[in-house]
């Protein structure tokens, strides 16, 4: 197995920002953000395998020392990420069939089978990894830490894991990676350095997504906000473009009809609340638009039937509307039920969207 590597759009940065310090002198924490789906987990992974490597080129793991083919196979002992066993859970059915995993993944599985699969990062995995951060590293350089997405840490895991990075223990560099750092305890922020990544330009997403043979990449890409990863997976998952709610939602808008909510609201609750709402999001976007005179920038392949949308709703109801998606986006990993949520978003977006301009 070999180690991650850095996206094509990532190579520079890390480059720059591995390649100029020095190990011993490394930040003890990063907090590594941006937009969603642009590929901040395997760059962190891909990181750790850099700053793990017992000879490094040009700040980049080498992929051929022990500490490389350890990483690779999975099984760095001075390596740990911390996930919510959800994510933990999602990414084995992947990585099942292509590697191994860094660390219990079967106790996840146990701890899954009593009970549902935590979304959150709990104490627990902070007060592990605590301990064995108080121990000599196995190979006597650095010791890594990914986690991921931070803004799943809850009031007390935020709070143990401020604690540990308030007195960091040596030879320790802790990789935070979030989507919305604006979403963490401020405190935590504070003990950070910040590695804003940038979203790939579209001359470099769309080479990237069309060298995986994907088709209409320049589309798949719009409706991803520009994300590349983000839209490799949902090719990979067999996912239209556009959800096919969005359509369903649409037609029966621009017909002005309410649609059929009971339907998608099942549909809805399938998916992460995040990624649907990060779509309602959008498409508010692409209504205000086409109200403001502009072409759609998200769904161009929904330009018609939101176009007519558009031409009825008030300007006023969907800003509303986006307005109240943003403040759910802040507390959509949990949702307290996340049908009755569906269901209060769909009655929201058909009153906006069918009220008179
Ligand atoms: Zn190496």
């Amino acid at each position: 197995m070999s180690v991650p590597q850095f996206y094509p759009w990532q190579v520079e940065t890390a480059r720059e920002w591995l390649g100029a310090q020095q190990r011993e002198r490394f930040a003890h924490a990063w907090l590594i953000h941006g937009l969603a789906g642009i590929g901040k987990v395997e760059f962190a992974r891909a990181a750790a395998a850099a700053l793990l490597c017992e000879s490094p080129q040009g700040g980049l793991a080498c992929g051929v020392c022990s500490a490389c083919t350890w990483y690779g196979s999975g099984n760095h002992p001075d390596f740990r990420r911390i996930r919510p066993e959800a994510v933990a859970l999602a990414e084995g059915v992947l990585e099942d069939a292509l590697d191994g995993d860094m660390e219990e993944p079967a106790e996840a599985g146990k701890a899954a089978s009593k009970r549902a699969p935590s979304k959150e990062i709990r104490i627990e995995q902070i007060r592990s990894v605590e301990s064995w951060v108080n121990t000599g590293t196995h190979r006597g350089g650095l010791r890594v830490v990914v986690l991921y997405p931070a803004e799943t840490l809850n009031t007390i895991s935020a709070n143990g894991l401020l604690k540990v990075l308030e007195e960091p223990p040596p030879h320790t560099v802790f990789l935070l990676v979030s989507d919305a750092p604006d979403r963490l305890l401020p405190t935590l922020v504070s003990r950070c350095r910040r590695l804003p990544l940038a979203t790939p330009p579209a001359n470099v997403a769309l080479p990237w997504l069309e060298a995986r043979g994907v088709k209409d990449a320049a589309a798949q890409l719009a409706a991803v906000g520009g994300a590349p990863v983000a839209a490799a997976r949902r090719i990979e998952a067999d996912l239209p473009v556009r959800a096919d709610w969005l359509d369903t939602l649409a037609q029966a808008l621009a017909r002005g009809q309410a649609p059929d909510t009971g339907a998608l609201v099942d549909t809805l609750d399938k998916v992460p609340a995040p990624e649907w709402i990060d779509a309602l999001q959008r498409w508010c976007t692409d209504l205000a638009l086409l109200q403001a005179g502009a072409p759609v920038r998200y769904f161009p392949s929904l330009a018609e039937p939101l176009a007519r949308v558009a031409a009825r709703a008030s300007r006023h109801a969907v800003a509303d509307m986006a307005r109240w998606l943003t403040r759910q986006r802040m507390i959509a990993t949990h949702p307290l039920n996340a049908k009755l949520f569906a269901h209060d978003a769909m009655l929201r977006v058909t009153a906006a969207c069918l009220k008179a301009a």
